[in-house]
């Protein structure tokens, strides 16, 4: 159910509202718009009958939602969210760079990739102290050890810190250091793990599962915001496919997508999406060019010695070159939006 206020409708009235849908034993949740405010309501099994808030003073409509999700949807809040991190914003005019190792390794490795990062005037920084790994033999990540270089990163050069939590025992942990809690691919669908980073008061960045689909992808996205959490990133980060030259198939064509049916801001993360770094650049261009809210990479100043997805690291000059390039193609593609106007 989506219940559309009216323009002139008073914070009173919007309280009112809100007030009957809990008494009703549902969960609200209003999104502030431009011109009126939208409420969700989430919590029921079956069809609300909108008859319960017609009636009420300062509500233009009551609209069931036959979609499976609501609050990610465009129906509910139709302009773009941009999620704030810091300074920086995710969504909205700007394409955002994310950067940095695969895993903290050590402090002296992070705090090296850290400078190269902050040099270049990119502000969100990422590293996974806690690593998903498909052997359990394979380096695991520094764990809590990880989140504290992290946060010397922060101090030292003001990058907002973009990290994996792995499991709900260690969730606490990662929302008290990071600035935005890393839903990783193979965790897309852990629906409690989704719950709980829905409870937290930090901006999730939820990667697309390796063979889910976009509603899937949307679901699990209206997991974590039907929990109360609106400060939600989506990323495509490739899916399998037969293909065999590349790690994974990056989907560039979910951008769009995901654009038409949602408000979320989508980026992509080519570093995951293709496995070699000779590839990474030219899909990040292709993926801001397809009008993605900015990009995810792995960078490295040593990758021969990296102790996960070394292959896939930038070296420091091509992430330099792979800044100026993304700034370069999103000017272009601004301008000649501009002259249409
Ligand atoms: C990562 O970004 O560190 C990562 C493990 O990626 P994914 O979950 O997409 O495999
Ligand atoms: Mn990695």
């Amino acid at each position: 159910m989506l219940i559309v206020m009216k323009p002139e409708a008073t914070d009173a009235q919007v309280e009112e509202v809100l007030g009957v849908i809990r008494s009703l034993g549902f969960k609200p949740h209003p999104m502030p718009g431009a011109t009126r405010t939208a409420i969700g309501v989430t919590g029921n099994q079956g069809a609300i009958d909108p008859a319960h808030f017609e009636m009420l003073a300062g509500v233009a409509e009551a609209i069931r939602v036959s979609k499976p999700y609501k609050l990610v949807g465009r129906d509910l809040k139709h302009d773009d969210t941009v999620v704030h991190v810091g300074d920086a914003k995710v969504g909205g005019l700007e394409p955002v760079i994310i950067a940095g190792p695969c895993a903290v390794e050590s402090y002296e490795q992070t705090m090296s990739i850290a400078e190269l990062v902050a040099s270049t005037g990119v502000n969100l920084f990422r590293g996974g102290a806690f690593k998903p790994r498909t052997s359990p033999y394979s380096f695991q990540g520094l764990g809590e050890e990880g989140l504290k270089i992290l946060r010397g990163v922060r101090e030292r050069f003001g990058l907002r810190i973009v990290t994996e939590v792995l499991d709900t025992e260690t969730a606490d942990l990662v929302e008290e250091y990071a600035d935005v809690m890393q839903i990783g691919a193979r965790n897309m669908q852990n629906f409690s793990l989704l719950r709980r980073v829905g409870q937290a008061r930090k901006p999730v960045m939820l990667k697309r599962g390796m063979s889910a689909t976009l509603d899937e992808l949307l679901l699990a996205a209206e997991y974590i915001m039907a929990e109360g959490n609106y400060n939600v990133i989506l990323c495509e980060r490739g899916v399998r496919t037969f293909a065999d030259h590349t790690r994974n198939t990056l989907d560039l064509s979910i951008v769009p997508a995901v654009q038409h049916r949602s408000h979320l801001p989508i980026i992509v993360d080519p570093s995951h999406g293709t496995g070699k770094r000779h590839k990474v650049i030219p899909l990040a261009r292709a993926a801001i060019a397809a009008g993605a809210d900015g990009i995810m990479v792995e960078v490295h100043d040593h990758p021969e010695h990296a102790l996960s997805d070394g292959p896939q690291a930038l070296l420091p000059d091509m992430f330099r070159q792979l800044v100026n390039e993304v700034k370069a193609i999103h000017k272009v593609i601004a301008e000649a939006n501009a002259t249409l106007v």
